[in-house]
């Protein structure tokens, strides 16, 4: 097994352990030891009293992850075990739910562990690590998680190269092999997913209640403009909320045939849709040219992209691309600003917006306010583990 070292924690820092602040950080430390990825880290105040227990794994933001605070609990397979249980325990209502199949079952430090999270894929489980540390631990995890849930097959994301990106690799890892697609449910729409196809699986569960909240509330009627498009996820949801049509613009040519699929597996037809491979910000310039404008626009950038035409970063560009959405959204119109950008609290976004709203002249009103649903636990202690933001603003 992993060995354990002790490190002592600065004194303006032991506080936040003591409250329960689940991340370690370089700065906490009185001295930083030389450490192996995945040692048990013991640690103390300056006068040696026991804090709690963590481990040791690099990622861009900390050396690693609290586990326990309880000095007598062994770090062994029936920690993880009870650690699993309670967090797939908390799903009941999703696993109940037979309209929706898939959703994250165990969401890192939210739930107890930083650095792993779990992901159900209609009884397919896709793992994802986040450093060199917490994968050191994977016999131990993988047969805990064994204990704790019947899976039909496991995959793994292994999000921890030098970047703290996602490293190319087969991710199958035992069981049953998915179906490609694999066709999952959520609020009775289905979506083509793939668990074997790179960093991500065709979804991203973390914008379900949005996607929800367009089909029940806003899409009737509505034209849609869904940028940064993807599988166009939004669109269906759109699609199946009576929206007129719908626009999916992807830089990415993957996400043509991608989309069509979402469209079909639905039986929709994805020719009464719209979907190009095209820069976003290229597509503003052709939409202002033909005076397009919608009744409804989605933004739902990376936090960093580059492509050959433009560099779009959150930090830099999230206004640039509200005034030109604010630009080709009718009269009432609604646009959907979504972000996960880590340096981006609710605050800030919403300053953001109301910046952009000025610069051009336009009042809004904020209808819809999103952040993590339910399933994606965090704790009060950890604020920046809510990473994402999603504002409805109504156009006037
Ligand atoms: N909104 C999507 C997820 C977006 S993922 C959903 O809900 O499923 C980010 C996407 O942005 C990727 O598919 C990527 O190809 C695309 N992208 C990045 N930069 C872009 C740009 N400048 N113009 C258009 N698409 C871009």
């Amino acid at each position: 097994m992993v060995n354990e070292i002790t490190v002592k924690i600065k004194k303006k820092s032991a506080q936040s352990y003591i409250k329960g602040y689940p991340l370690l950080t370089k700065e906490a430390l009185v001295t930083v030891p030389d450490m192996e990825e995945g040692v048990i880290l013991r640690l103390v105040d300056e006068s040696g009293r026991f804090l709690a227990n963590g481990y040791h794994g690099n990622q861009n933001k900390g050396i690693g992850w609290i586990l326990s605070y309880d000095e007598k609990q062994a770090l062994d397979q029936a920690f993880f075990v009870t650690l699993f249980e309670e967090a797939f325990a908390k799903r009941q209502v999703f696993f109940n739910d037979d309209g929706t199949t898939a959703f994250r079952i165990f969401n890192g430090e939210g739930d107890g562990l930083g650095g792993l999270t779990i992901d159900y894929y209609d009884g397919f489980l896709v793992l994802q690590w986040y450093s060199h540390g917490i994968y050191k631990w994977k016999s131990t995890i993988l047969a805990a998680i064994k204990t704790a849930i019947t899976a039909r097959g496991i995959y793994e994301k292994r999000r921890f190269d030098a970047k703290g990106q996602y490293l190319e690799s087969d991710d199958f890892l035992e069981g049953d092999t998915a179906p490609e697609p694999l066709i999952v449910k959520e609020n009775g729409i289905n979506y083509a997913v793939y668990l074997n196809d790179g960093a991500m699986t065709g979804i991203f569960l973390d914008q379900r209640d949005v996607r929800k909240t367009i089909c029940d509330t806003y899409a009737a009627g509505r034209t849609v403009l869904n940028t940064f498009s993807y599988t166009g996820a939004f669109s269906v949801a759109a699609a199946f909320g009576g929206a007129a049509h719908t626009t999916n613009v992807d830089v990415a040519n993957r996400s043509i045939p991608k989309t069509r699929e979402q469209f079909t597996v639905n039986e929709l037809d994805p020719v009464a849709h719209t979907i190009m491979a095209e820069d976003v910000f290229q597509y503003f310039k052709y939409a202002n040219r033909k005076e397009l404008a919608f009744d409804m626009v989605i933004l739902d950038p990376p936090s960093f992209a580059r492509t050959k035409k433009t560099t779009f970063s959150v930090a830099k560009d999230y206004g640039k691309l509200l005034e030109e959405s604010i630009v080709i959204t009718n009269p009432n119109g609604i646009i959907v600003a979504s972000t996960n950008y880590a340096g981006y609290g609710m605050d800030k976004f919403k300053q953001v917006v109301q910046e952009a709203f000025k610069n051009q002249g336009r009042d809004y009103r904020i209808i819809e306010q999103f952040t993590l649903p339910a399933d994606f636990a965090t704790r009060s202690s950890f604020k920046e583990g809510d990473y994402l933001k999603v504002l409805f603003l109504e156009v006037r």
